[in-house]
């Protein structure tokens, strides 16, 4: 049996949700039209502004509204350091450590030939713009300790190593092999990046 057509439809969108499988998305829905219809319209009217106007920031790459994120205006900071991560996750996770106090980059992946994702795709253009164009004397990797993180790493201490005034160092101590960096409680995290090594 199936449902009336907008009612699979809707199944089938929150199915392409991520992590949602056909069971609960069934539920989702059921309940969202059941007894939770003010919230689904909340939902789909915050689902419709943020993608339309959620971007990047045109310094770092993390989402943000306006053209440079907070961090990026922020006066106080570093700008001889700069730490690379994957998302803008890892980035929220060092700046609630409160130990780093210099920019960032994010790349919003790795690089993953396999999956077709390239440097263009990481912004490595970009990143390389900016280690030509600024007074970076340290680039920090903070990739995830995976096999496409470390990679993504070699590939970004390749480029920044061309600059002969940038020190590249890599975050080590204390993150677990095949870990993500989200996933590492606070201590061990900050033991890792104040222990990271020159690579
Ligand atoms: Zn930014």
């Amino acid at each position: 049996m199936r449902f009336s057509p907008l009612l699979e439809e809707l199944i089938e969108s929150l199915r392409s949700l991520p992590g949602v499988g056909p069971k609960t998305a069934q539920r989702m829905a059921f309940q969202l039209l059941t007894r939770g219809r003010e919230k689904g319209k909340r939902i789909a009217h915050m689902l419709n502004l943020g993608m339309e106007g959620i971007g990047h920031c045109q310094r770092c790459r993390t989402f943000c509204e306006a053209e440079h994120c907070a961090i990026c205006l922020a006066p106080q900071r570093d700008s001889s350091l700069l730490c690379i991560v994957e998302n803008p996750i890892d980035m929220m996770v060092i700046e609630q450590m409160n130990i780093f106090k210099g920019f960032y980059f994010v790349l919003m992946g790795h690089l993953s030939p396999l999956d077709g994702i390239g440097p263009e795709d990481i912004g490595i253009p970009e990143l390389a713009q900016r280690l030509t164009n600024s007074s970076i004397s340290e680039v920090i990797l903070a990739t995830n300790p995976t096999v496409e993180g470390e990679a993504t790493a070699h590939y970004i201490s390749e480029l920044a190593k061309q600059q002969p005034q940038i020190k590249v160092t890599r975050i080590a101590h204390g993150v677990p092999l095949g870990g993500e960096l989200e996933y590492i409680d606070g201590g061990t995290l900050a033991h890792a990046f104040t222990g990271r090594g020159e690579v």
